[in-house]
């Protein structure tokens, strides 16, 4: 298959992490900005994968990374195929863009206006466990140092503070 195009972005190197993907063009709020495409797998078959994902991670095999979206009760959908352009794009603290799930399709929507050369970032939504497996480099001036979902982000700034409290102690 090749690669999924949009007249918005292009993917290069980024700050954050790895490739990022940036606009090519003013973006205004609301833009569809991209297709998040990739294998639709049942649940059983995402959840093998999500394991098999972690499994590695663990053993420091590989760092593999796990890009599966729920889009309905029945399906997932799994963006690691290379086609997937939108799978480059990285978490932010202070995103610009949201995923949406709209009649089937996963989009990624601009919830901010986004300057040309900016780089478009939505929030991963991960869950706060293993939180310490995936270190934060966006830059963001709210930055909480892990890539979490906002809904978690006092928990976590909790537990920080109480780790922190703990070093001193230590001394
Ligand atoms: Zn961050």
């Amino acid at each position: 298959m090749r690669k999924t195009k949009s007249p918005y972005i292009k993917v290069r190197k980024s700050g954050i992490h790895n490739k990022g993907v940036f606009a090519k063009r003013d973006i205004p709020k609301g833009t569809r900005i991209i297709e998040y495409v990739g294998e639709k797998i049942t649940k059983a078959e995402a959840d093998d994968r999500a394991e098999k994902v972690i499994e590695e991670h663990k053993k420091k095999e590989k760092k593999g990374s796990v890009y599966i979206f729920e889009l309905n009760k029945k399906y997932d959908l799994d963006g690691y195929p290379n086609y997937n352009t939108a799978r480059w794009i990285n978490h932010s603290c202070d995103p610009n863009a949201e995923v949406d799930i709209i009649r089937g399709h996963i989009w990624i929507i601009a919830i901010k206006d986004i300057k040309k050369g900016e780089e478009i970032s939505y929030d991963y939504g991960y869950d706060i466990d293993d939180f310490e497996d995936h270190p934060c480099r966006c830059g963001a001036k709210n930055c909480v140092g892990y890539i979490v979902s906002e809904v978690d982000v006092p928990k976590l700034k909790k537990i920080l503070a109480k780790k922190k409290k703990k070093a001193k102690k230590k001394k």
